[in-house]
């Protein structure tokens, strides 16, 4: 964690000018009237599915809080529900906090480390006179609840002495019950308005290995219950959950209240973030893969943490991303286009350029040597020297992409033209004289010239070329496959009013190119290195399909929003 300066004498944050959200205004007013005097805050996720860019969200306001006003951020799994949970999201979610640049305080924790504590709890709220064993089903459950404008009526086994409870609940935690058989539940109000507290559950019978404590249970504790006291635990002080969690402050404030914990964390809410053509629901996302319409949890093309990051999308565009989208109370949906353009900022300053023809056409310099290979010194970014410079090769053979030559064009066309000239780009300026074409009348070569003297020159004759093209050097070059991918959805709410959101996944969504040419000094590029292919966009590696023997680079993102695209090709 960071000693940055806590910004207590004014309502902006110093750093970055933006006005305090709500949440870093109670924060320093707590710390300001001594109410704490240091924050805690926890992320708490479930390990039942892998991480998405709603729980980036989450990440960056939990950790960032703590880094901001120097406190600390816990990672806690929220393992209650053993069933659905797993070692493989355990570490999946490790694994994207990490990468999205944050440190957890401690060892990881999981809710299921306190389950000795939270069970004597239990047996604490039961000689209260504020806990019973419940033998009603699930359905009979439901009609006693009552309804939004109907009170609940009281379960026939609420009035069972503390000596019954204490007895049952060791026969439940022993294993004697089925599951259902019965359930621990907090004796509140079943006339309550907020239904939250009719009665809630404690724990249920759950026969069910736990990744974390093994066979050690069978009765596990429900979220509610575990968690405000998971956090008095830890000496969170402020709880930070999204706004469906609202109505459920009362019962989280109610444990708290009848528990002898040792401390009083409190709970507070923020809107959970939406994004347009997109899901943001783990289940969701769940049937994405177990259905097999996406290739995995981490397929570049779903809005997860993994995803994002095997697309090519680097961290700091996520946090930039997190931090303009604010912290709010009122629900919104927010522009896909906002993050695409967080991430083609971040990747513009940062990512060296590199030429990679994807749909390559042979083009033959006839004044060209036969055997000679050049090698010109390119600039890595047009605007930052730092990042030095690369050797690539020219030869009398180079590839440009198909859509770059035409036999006519009009004045708007600013690529290579028979009879005219364009620039190759870091190189010289050539003139097609000849297409070559096969029997279908598709180009297959062109024959051009090299304009002598133009490396870094403009042509002697006053002839200056109208455009630049990227090129590779046929023999000098890397084989590669190129992923270009698209919106998962063609619906820019998917899954809205109860929509089925399989039915507007987008057919083309991914498109695979073989037979692409790039510059050699790709042969060198790493994982989580990011590269802009002149005039295409930005790369990267593909983490799952690249080997030895095969290369294969994911288009993270075009160079211009293709949503608002101009035309300039003619
Ligand atoms: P999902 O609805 O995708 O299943 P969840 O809320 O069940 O998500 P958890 O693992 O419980 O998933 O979430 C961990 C934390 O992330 C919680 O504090 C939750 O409020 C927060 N979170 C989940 N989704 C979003 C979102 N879309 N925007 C902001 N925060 C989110
Ligand atoms: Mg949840």
């Amino acid at each position: 964690m960071t000693d940055r300066q806590v910004p207590l004498d004014t309502d902006t944050n110093l750093e970055n000018k933006k006005p305090l959200h709500f949440l870093q205004q109670i924060i320093r007013k707590d710390l300001e009237q001594g109410v704490h005097s240091s924050i805690a805050t926890r992320f708490p996720p479930e390990p039942n599915g892998y991480l998405h860019i709603g729980h980036a969200k989450s990440i960056c306001l939990n950790f960032g809080l703590a880094e901001e006003f120097g406190g600390t951020c816990n990672l806690r799994f929220d393992d209650t529900n053993p069933e659905k949970e797993n070692e493989e999201y355990v570490n999946s979610i490790k694994q994207d906090v990490a990468w999205l640049g944050f440190k957890w305080n401690g060892d990881v924790r999981y809710t299921s480390d306190y389950f000795d504590q939270l069970f004597q709890w239990a047996i604490y709220l039961i000689e209260e006179g504020l806990a019973f064993v419940c033998d009603l089903t699930g359905e009979q459950m439901r009609d006693y609840r009552g309804t939004l404008t109907e009170p609940g009526k009281n379960s026939p086994y609420r009035d069972r002495s503390v000596a019954e409870n204490l007895a049952l609940f060791e026969k439940m935690r022993v294993g004697e019950f089925d599951e259902g058989a019965c359930s621990l539940r907090a004796k509140i109000d079943m006339a309550s308005p907020n239904i939250n507290l009719r009665d809630p559950i404690l724990y249920r019978i759950k026969k069910a290995h736990h990744h974390q404590t093994g066979d050690k249970w069978c009765i596990y504790p429900s979220y509610d219950y575990a968690h405000g006291q998971s956090d008095a635990i830890e000496g969170i002080t402020h709880s930070i959950c999204t706004l469906e969690f609202e109505d459920h402050k009362p019962l989280y404030d109610w444990f708290i209240q009848h528990l002898p914990v040792p401390a009083i964390p409190r709970q507070y809410e923020f809107a959970r973030l939406n994004i347009n053509y997109s899901v943001t629901s783990k289940r969701k996302l769940k049937q994405l893969v177990d259905e097999g319409h996406v290739d995995g949890w981490d397929d570049p093309r779903m809005p997860t943490i993994s995803g994002m990051r095997r697309r090519g999308f680097p961290p700091a565009a996520l946090r930039d991303f997190c931090s303009r989208i604010g912290v709010t109370r009122a629900d919104g949906i927010v522009d896909v286009g906002v993050l695409e353009f967080c991430v083609r900022d971040e990747l513009d300053k940062n990512a060296p350029r590199a030429m990679c023809v994807l749909r390559p056409v042979k083009v033959v310099l006839t004044n060209y040597p036969e055997h000679q290979i050049e090698t010109l010194n390119i600039h890595n970014h047009p605007n930052r020297e730092e990042l030095g410079d690369r050797a690539v090769s020219f030869t009398q053979t180079i590839f440009i992409e198909q859509d770059d030559f035409r036999e006519e064009a009009n004045k708007k066309y600013k690529r290579l033209v028979k009879g005219k000239r364009v620039r190759l780009r870091g190189a010289y300026v050539i003139e097609a004289d000849e297409a070559i074409k096969d029997a279908s009348g598709n180009v297959v070569e062109i024959r051009a010239r090299i304009i002598e003297g133009t490396l870094g020159k403009d042509p002697a004759d006053g002839v200056k070329p109208k455009g630049v093209i990227h090129w590779v050097s046929a023999t000098q070059h890397l084989n590669c496959e190129v992923r270009i991918f698209e919106r998962l959805f063609t619906d820019e709410a998917p899954d809205a009013g109860g929509k089925n959101f399989l039915e507007s996944i987008n057919p083309h969504s991914l498109e695979i190119l073989t037979g692409c040419k790039a510059e050699l000094s790709l042969a060198k590029a790493k994982i989580d290195e990011r590269f802009q292919f002149e005039r295409q966009g930005y790369f990267c590696l593909d983490t799952k399909y690249s080997t030895a023997e095969k290369i294969v680079f994911n288009r993270t993102i075009g160079l211009k929003d293709s949503f608002a695209k101009i035309d300039d090709q003619e």
